[in-house]
């Protein structure tokens, strides 16, 4: 294939457009023919002005009435406003700070014209800003990309024609000729010609079918490629179950869904194949219980454990935990941190290597390669996908092979963990322990502020706790919540009769850990924090959480947040703060009051972010992809899946000449995970 080319060097982009592109994720002129309309509109349908629906975007047919004017407002705003007749009905043009609109419409042309009608205080109709084309040879479906204010969709289909018409060998075909026949797919070329400038509804359907299609496979291809790879080695079989004296020693009683999910784990660990399992529940659902029954089984066997969070603040939590759940046993627990002093770490390596500690938990670290065990039979990971083939890799290479499970609050939709995971086999807890009362949410603006402290102090008064969320503030950004600001003020101020503390990313971590110990034992009331209370921690006595700038946290995000709450037998609520108007913030805000159910929320954040983009991918490990979505391609996916094993039985590095293209496609695509 031709050597692909800086999006810069395009006719009609330079170095300032070229910046603008590169925000989008698009740097080259390949990957601009791949930078796939999100949507189409259709200008083809037509309306009356009498007859278009309020707040829908729709298509107008009309004529200028009279020549385009400009005026501006008290603010010196620039205005533009026109008449338009559609024959029978007049309607009102207006245009904001658009300096080129008055030359673009003629009087007496006749124009397409794309946008919402709405009724304006004079009880005319008026469409505000609306994108146009002359009437004249304009019908058709208009591409929408993913856009910027100074990069339209229009500057963007021009690009892409100069690429196509410029840049023909950019296209050469990836997928062998025989699938091409088998499924009656476009060729690459036409599918890229189609998705960007479609004649038809038709046009786009076989288009993104054979997109699709090309995209998924080489997903399969690559992701059964590293699989081929994976030799699984031998783990200790745990000949007896030791879970149910566990279950004795528990101050509740578990859950059937824990009780099944530890019986699948416990089958699995009879074995010497290592056990490969997920452990999805939503945020509450008492996955430390399972982790702890485990290793309570597995050292009872005789054998060590080890338990992985992804930070330093959560590992300090499970240690708390597990030493709780066992702490009328002769298990050893030891925590290996960051912050332990060198010969700290030195003896628990050592006592690690004799056998003298029993569960080792800590964050990823505790996998480096001076870390030994003398017999490791179990690793569980917390809050993290991506022990995958890398950890597992090093274990090995240390000659273990233990049995794994990652445990996740993300509730992944099926099809899309048996893509990423593949052989990966899943429990899910979905049931809540008993006694839970569901966490309501609201959304409110900025306005309802003295009502919401008002609110908070009733709680903290009752003798509950609190969170107040604050986003993470970039350099230079000053409309949003600062959590040390926001500190400082509330301590100082409406706070001042409380004890309010601050936990943030920046914070020492002896600090850090201070701070958490006091908000556990009450001694805090309110914490001021950003995200670092995301995932895992465990302070059941806190029953109101307020979000600041909740527009700037993700679906999930949101909902891990909130799970930070409702963990007692109190009534909790959450409060998302936001003066944000727009439509995607609106959508999380209305889920989330919505339900309190962590699928709900996952679907829900699959469709508003739509594809390429699920809950970051990259978690996961997982390519982003541009046109494929998991959740609803599933029979492409399926049957790419088929031919991607089967094109490998054959050919399992891609080494012959057909599928040359297809190598350099799995190499491009998963070039930027690591
Ligand atoms: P998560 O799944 O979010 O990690 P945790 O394991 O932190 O949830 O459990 C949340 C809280 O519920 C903890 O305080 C835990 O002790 C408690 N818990 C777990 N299982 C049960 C149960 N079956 N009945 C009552 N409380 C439980
Ligand atoms: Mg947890």
């Amino acid at each position: 294939m031709e050597k692909d080319v800086h999006i810069q060097y395009l006719k009609g982009v330079g170095p300032a457009r070229a910046k603008l592109f590169s925000k989008l994720g698009v740097e080259t002129v390949g990957s601009l023919l791949r930078f796939f309309p999100r949507t189409y509109e259709n200008w083809k349908d037509t309306v009356s002005v009498f007859e278009a629906p309020p707040d829908t975007q729709v298509c107008i047919k009309a004529i200028v009435a009279q020549p385009p004017e400009e005026m501006r407002t008290r603010s010196g705003k620039l205005l533009t406003k026109t008449t338009v007749t559609d024959g029978a009905w007049v309607m009102t043009l207006t245009f904001f700070n658009n300096r080129f609109v008055k030359n673009q419409l003629e009087e007496g042309q006749e124009y397409l014209f794309f946008g919402k009608v709405q009724d304006n205080v004079y009880g005319g109709r008026e469409m505000l800003s609306p994108r146009f084309v002359k009437a004249e040879g304009g019908t058709g479906l208009h591409p929408v990309y993913r856009q910027t204010p100074s990069l339209n969709a229009k500057a963007i289909a021009k690009c892409v024609r100069t690429a196509l018409d410029t840049y023909p060998s950019l296209l050469q075909e990836t997928l062998p000729e025989r699938l091409l026949t088998q499924y009656r797919l476009l060729s690459l070329r036409d599918a890229i010609e189609k998705i960007h400038f479609p004649q038809s509804e038709d046009d786009i359907t076989a288009a993104r079918r054979r997109l699709i299609y090309e995209e998924l496979l080489v997903l399969q291809l690559g992701l059964l490629q590293i699989r081929q790879e994976k030799n699984e080695g031998t783990a200790n079989s745990l000949q007896t179950d030791f879970t149910k004296e566990f279950f004795a020693m528990l101050p509740f009683t578990l859950t059937n869904a824990q009780q099944n999910a530890i019986a699948q784990c416990v089958e699995d660990m009879k074995h010497t194949k290592p056990m490969n399992r997920l452990l999805q529940g939503d945020v509450g659902s008492g996955k430390t219980a399972v982790a702890a029954a485990l290793v309570y089984s597995a050292v009872k066997n005789g054998f060590q454990a080890a338990v992985m969070a992804p930070t330093e603040v959560l590992a300090e939590q499970h240690a708390k935990s597990f030493a709780a759940f066992f702490k009328d046993t002769p298990i050893r627990c030891a925590l290996l941190t960051g912050t332990l002093t060198a010969a700290q770490k030195r003896n628990i390596k050592t006592a690690l290597a004799a056998g003298e500690i029993d569960l080792l938990i800590g964050t990823h670290a505790i996998l480096q390669s001076d870390v030994e065990f003398s017999s490791l039979a179990l690793v569980i990971t917390d809050e993290q996908h991506r022990f995958g083939v890398e950890q597992r890799a090093k274990l090995r290479a240390k000659g273990c092979s233990p049995h794994t499970l990652v445990m996740s609050a993300t509730p992944i939709p099926r099809t899309v963990a048996l893509v990423i995971y593949g052989d990966l086999d899943i429990s899910v807890l979905d049931e809540l322990p008993k006694g839970r009362k569901p966490v309501r949410t609201y959304a409110v603006d900025t306005s309802y502020r003295p009502r919401l402290y008002n609110f908070i102090k009733k709680h903290l008064d009752d003798g509950g706790q609190g969170y107040i969320v604050c986003p993470l503030v970039e350099e230079g950004e000053t409309e949003r919540v600062s959590a040390q600001v926001l500190y400082e003020n509330l301590q100082k101020k409406e706070f001042r009769d409380y004890r309010v503390g601050l936990l943030h990313g920046k914070i020492k971590p002896k600090e850090k850990e201070d701070v958490m110990r006091r908000f556990a034992s009450g001694e805090i009331q309110l914490l001021v924090c950003t995200v670092v209370v995301e995932v895992g921690i465990d302070v059941p006595n806190s029953s109101v959480m307020v979000i600041e700038n909740a527009e700037c946290f993700g679906l999930s995000q949101l909902h891990q947040l909130r799970g930070r709450i409702g963990r007692g037998s109190r009534q909790s609520h959450c409060v998302l703060v936001s003066d944000a108007r727009n439509e995607t913030a609106r959508n999380r805000f209305k889920v989330l009051c919505e339900t309190n159910d962590g699928f709900r929320v996952a679907d829900e954040d699959l469709h508003l972010r739509g594809p390429g983009d699920f809950f970051g991918a990259r978690q996961h490990g997982l390519p982003t992809l541009q046109i494929a979505d998991l959740t609803t391609d599933s029979r492409i996916l399926h049957i790419a899946q088929q031919d991607a094993k089967q094109i490998l039985q054959t050919d399992p590095g891609l080494d012959k000449k057909e599928h040359a293209a297809l190598r350099t496609a799995v190499a491009a695509l998963f070039t930027d995970i690591s």
